[in-house]
């Protein structure tokens, strides 16, 4: 392919935000109303570009666009884990992007990136080669062919890992143009010093590696992608299209920010971004889509470059923003310093040092190859490899059963050690913020197993490291000082694990009865309750029983028992659970972090809220009859005020219901609805069920026009997000389906796009 040619490549990613417990994201108050930063940034960004409504004149939906079909793009692989589980539209529709990409260009849009987000040239080389191998298998398990590009994290490089991502058979990277320091033909030595303004980006280089290897390296478009991410050139879309199609000529045009910028950072973005995709699909102003795969298999660099060693795209000073006060901060505050950023990698250096020595030492008499066995972990991880298969090829014969469970325990106790190296940690502005503690709380798990497993207690070290640290908010004090108050609370034992799991059931409304059991599970661990035939005592709301913990990928399990008297006043979360055969340990659940705390009373206000809703929907059945209509003069309701307290189901009669009602009741409905705090969970609730009549058969689906127009006759919006997305996945080709369409924004009549 020749002429001009477009590629925009989106890195999306966000920090790790797992209790290295639980393996899940507990609620973080900053994201609310939703639950926590993935859930919110996938609402802004991610499902967005998933679907990115393209509108006519008259704000119908002509089209709803994959833009991962039609953009480069990574994901870190610790947010697809979370998104394939929480968002799994979202997930289907980034890995249906990379394969009709494939179809399209011969080589797909995805490429994978750096494991755990860490800074390259400051990991060891096991640390290293085990990032990358774990990111290659992780991106061949979800896109079913192996990674031809990689992102690095922050584009932090150095040669080492130039020439590691080449021997793991990764072809290309991605760099900033400023980290390229010298360029020559490929033919000839003619070495000549470059700088970000004379770098011709319009095609890749090669970078020469030791033993004559080499990989490909494309230096983005700076001042474009700065545009982008920074200057508001996505507020509108014919001005990001005409700045794309002017600055298009001989080569490759690309364009690399955060994913991010589209959605979240930019309200809108994605519709900006879909604007311009179409464009160049249609082959407007003479561009062409590609992306970096396709663009190399027919233009083999023809030029080298060398570039800055342990240099990255947001870090002026080299990689020192993940080691040191450099200056660099995403937000400059008048008096603050970024002095802790130090202590921060030394401590959490030194703490990996004990752990690999502990790792090295104990797995040689548990592994084959301790090494090797680190570096195919990501295999298992990834789903690849099953457990027995690792445990075939990598265990020595004839472990007994409890040397078996210490050697998984070693590497998970690695996978957390890993974890706590995410760039993110040292980003920001202050030590006190959520990501160095994340980062901490990564550790404080990783010593914990290692303490489990025969490793001294390295709490003390790491301290004498953070202690030297400190926040730049006085009241938050010390590194010292953070690990006592915020991160060390946040270590589970059996008992505080025993403590969520009955709290949760009983939130839940399903905690079992004497002589039954149940099951709390999440992702990295399982709790099966079991209660006592004679509920351990005679005390009505007194349970007793025994329970039972089951560690994800870890054979072994924690065994004990335990006691609880229910909550019935006070504070559910400040009743004492007794744990162990003594039963004499009392686990206040106060003890619990807030964000734990917050899930168990999320489970609850969800069990509350629905048992009400559907109480309310029971009675308003026979309300909407006794809603009688006014009288001479009469203006509002009589007993307005109570009337309206049932809104919402009112409402839902009307919109779902057969039911006829009387005028003042939906003028009644109309008028009160303005503001009306109970209407976002309405319009959720009728989009949901909308959802539900378009998946049924085609008799359902003149009740998608009904359920509109009736749901227009009280003046309310139904969330139509998800519909939409179904009716254009498998409804829109459908005639039958054409009142629906209509009725759910579509323009009709027009030619459909593909
Ligand atoms: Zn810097």
């Amino acid at each position: 392919m020749t002429g001009k040619q477009l590629c925009i490549h989106g890195h999306f990613y966000q920090p790790p935000r797992e209790d290295p417990w639980m393996d899940i994201i507990f609620p973080e108050g900053s994201a609310a109303p939703a639950t926590h930063w993935n859930q919110r940034i996938c609402q802004e960004s991610y499902a967005p570009l998933a679907w990115a409504r393209r509108l006519d004149g008259q704000g119908r939906i002509i089209e709803i666009m994959n833009c991962y079909e039609y953009m480069s793009f990574n994901f870190g692989p610790t947010l697809l884990t979370w998104m394939e589980h929480q968002a799994p539209d979202v997930y289907a529709r980034v890995l249906d992007g990379d394969r009709k990409s494939r179809e399209r260009l011969g080589h797909g849009n995805a490429i994978a990136q750096i494991y755990h987000h860490v800074i390259m040239p400051l990991a060891t080389d096991l640390e290293k080669r085990a990032e990358i191998a774990w990111a290659l298998a992780d991106f061949e398990a979800r896109f079913d062919r192996p990674a031809e590009g990689l992102w690095l994290s922050e584009a932090a490089v150095d040669t080492r890992t130039l020439d590691l991502l080449a021997q793991a058979g990764v072809r290309f990277t991605i760099l900033a143009p400023r980290q390229a320091r010298e360029v020559a033909d490929v033919d000839r030595d003619n070495w000549t010093p470059v700088a970000e303004e004379g770098l011709d980006i319009s095609e890749p280089y090669l970078v020469e590696l030791p033993e004559g290897r080499s990989i490909a390296v494309y230096f983005y478009n700076g001042p474009l992608s700065q545009a982008v991410a920074f200057e508001g050139l996505l507020r509108h879309g014919d001005n990001f299209w005409g700045r794309l199609s002017f600055s298009a000529g001989k080569g490759l045009l690309a364009l690399a920010t955060d994913g991010e910028t589209y959605g979240h950072h930019f309200k809108f973005g994605e519709m900006a971004l879909a604007f311009a995709l179409s464009q160049a699909r249609a082959g407007a102003s003479g561009v062409a889509l590609t992306n970096y795969a396709a663009y190399l298999a027919d233009n083999p660099p023809k030029r080298r470059a060398r570039i800055h060693e342990s240099s990255s795209w947001s870090c002026v000073h080299g990689v020192e923003r993940w080691r040191a006060d450099c200056g660099c901060c995403a937000e400059h505050r008048p008096g603050w310093n970024q002095r802790w950023r130090g202590p921060l990698r030394e401590g959490l250096t030194a703490v990996k040092q004990r752990i690999d020595t502990h790792y090295q030492t104990l797995g040689a008499t548990l592994f084959k190859d301790p090494e090797a066995a680190l570096i195919h972990y990501g295999r298992v991880l990834s789903g690849l490899d099953s457990e027995s298969e690792f445990a075939a090829a990598h265990l020595l014969p004839g472990l007994a059963q409890e040397r078996t469970h210490t050697a998984w325990k070693l590497l998970t106790m690695q996978k957390w050690a890993l974890s706590s190296f995410a760039s993110c940690a040292w980003f920001f502005d202050d030590l006190g913020r959520i990501e160095p503690l994340n980062a901490l709380t990564f550790a404080l798990r990783a010593m914990q197993l290692g303490a489990r497993t025969g490793l001294e207690d390295l709490e003390p070290l790491l301290l004498s490291h953070i202690g030297q640290a400190a926040s730049n908010d006085p009241a938050l004090g010390s590194g010292h000082d953070l690990w006592n108050h915020e991160v060390r609370p946040r270590r589970e034992s059996v008992e505080t694990i025993l403590a969520q799991a009955l709290i949760r059931l009983w939130a839940e409304g399903r905690l079992p009865a004497p002589g039954a059991e149940a099951e709390v599970s999440w992702p990295g661990l399982s709790v099966t309750i079991a209660v006592e035939q004679n509920g351990g005592g005679t005390a009505l709301g007194h349970r007793a029983g025994h329970a039972r913990i089951h560690w994800a990928r870890e054979s072994g399990s924690d065994d004990s028992t335990w006691a609880w008297e229910l909550p019935r006043a006070g504070d559910p979360l400040s009743g004492c659970i007794r744990v162990g055969e003594a039963g004499n340990k009392c686990v206040p659940a106060s003890y619990v972090p807030w964000g734990k705390r917050q899930a168990l009373a999320l489970a609850w206000v969800r069990r509350v809220e629905d048992e009400l809703w559907e109480r309310q929907v029971a009675e308003t059945h026979l309300g909407v009859h006794l809603f009688l209509p006014y009288r001479e003069a009469q203006t509002t309701q009589t007993g307005a005020e109570r009337w309206d307290r049932l809104w919402a189901a009112l409402c839902w009669q009307w919109i779902m219901g057969e039911v006829s009602a009387c005028r003042d009741l939906l003028d009644f409905l109309a008028e009160r609805g303005r503001g009306h705090p109970d209407r976002t969970l309405l319009t959720l609730r009728v989009g949901r069920a909308l959802v539900q009549r378009l998946g049924q058969n085609a008799a359902h689906l003149d009740d998608v026009r009904r359920i509109m127009e009736r749901a227009a006759a009280v003046d309310v919006v139904p969330d139509l997000h998800e519909a939409q997305n179904i009716y254009w996945i498998t409804l829109r080709n459908e005639p039958a389906a054409a009142g629906a369409g209509q009725a759910l924004g579509f323009a009709m009549g027009c030619p459909l796009l593909p």
